[in-house]
């Protein structure tokens, strides 16, 4: 076992003791030898990064194309993915006390799915989404809400709300995409009500797949996804972020091996 000095220290343990997990074309993923978290060692350059979600040529060409026209239900899948989104939408919301103005916001929001089901509950909905492109069949459809998705990093959109704005907050598939996790759960626990609720769902590092493939792992994307959690150190995360509760649950969808984390301040 080689232990080696990272340039970045663990966002969680903020330790520097940690051991090479995996490479792939010169990005490294190491491993905290005191919590376990796996995370990319020295990240790509922005570009690089950005380019990973856009798609990159064509795909990101054909978007660009067809998004001014587009609309939620010409999206392939629009019923699945709805039906998807009413799902982890009344799972959060049973978590939540639900008085008085009801504010959510999705970080993440891809095509707006879990923003539409939180429309039919009456929500006044907020998302912030990096690929402008993937938002805008939610924005044709729902114009008067296309000026609260933002195509922005969360934590620059978040300055623009104030302290317990929102009584619910998801992150569905996005904290392992944050580059600073623990600036951006302290803003998520700041501009959460005090009875609100934040809900996430994330790759396990302890689930079989993660196990049994090693390096192949499909949750091991070292463009994408920066930092890998395991249901007991995301107990210590979220608190180290300042939230009084952390109960992890089973995932939404198995994938490539979740979990999910109920987050209450
Ligand atoms: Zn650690």
């Amino acid at each position: 076992m080689t232990v080696q000095q990272t340039t970045r220290p663990c966002v969680i343990c903020d330790s520097a003791n940690s051991q090479h997990y995996c490479s792939y074309s010169g990005l490294e993923y190491v491993q905290c030898n005191t919590c376990h978290l796996i995370y990319v060692a020295k990240f790509a350059d922005n570009e690089t990064m950005y380019g990973a979600y856009t798609g990159g040529g064509f795909k990101s060409w054909r978007r660009k194309f067809f998004a001014p026209i587009r609309r939620m239900r010409s999206i392939k899948g629009y019923s699945h993915f709805l039906q998807r989104a009413r799902d982890i939408f009344a799972f959060a919301k049973q978590q939540v006390g639900g008085h008085g103005q009801k504010t959510y916001l999705d970080i993440g929001c891809n095509k707006g799915f879990l923003l539409t089901a939180a429309l039919e509950q009456g929500y006044d909905v907020h998302g912030v989404e990096l690929v402008t492109e993937l938002i805008r069949p939610f924005c044709n459809t729902y114009p008067q809400f296309s000026e609260q998705v933002y195509s922005d990093k969360f934590q620059d959109v978040a300055k623009r709300f104030a302290d317990r704005h929102f009584d619910i907050i998801t992150a569905i598939d996005v904290v392992e995409h944050f580059e600073d996790p623990l600036s951006d759960l302290r803003e998520v626990h700041r501009i959460l009500k005090d009875d609100g609720v934040f809900v996430i769902q994330t790759p396990d590092i302890d689930c079989r797949q993660a196990g049994t493939l090693g390096c192949q792992w499909g949750a091991l994307k070292p463009l994408e996804h920066l930092h890998l959690f395991g249901r007991e150190n995301f107990v210590a995360f979220g608190k180290k972020a300042g939230f009084r509760e952390v109960l992890v649950s089973d995932p939404f969808e198995e994938a490539d091996g979740n979990f999910v984390a109920v987050l209450k301040k």
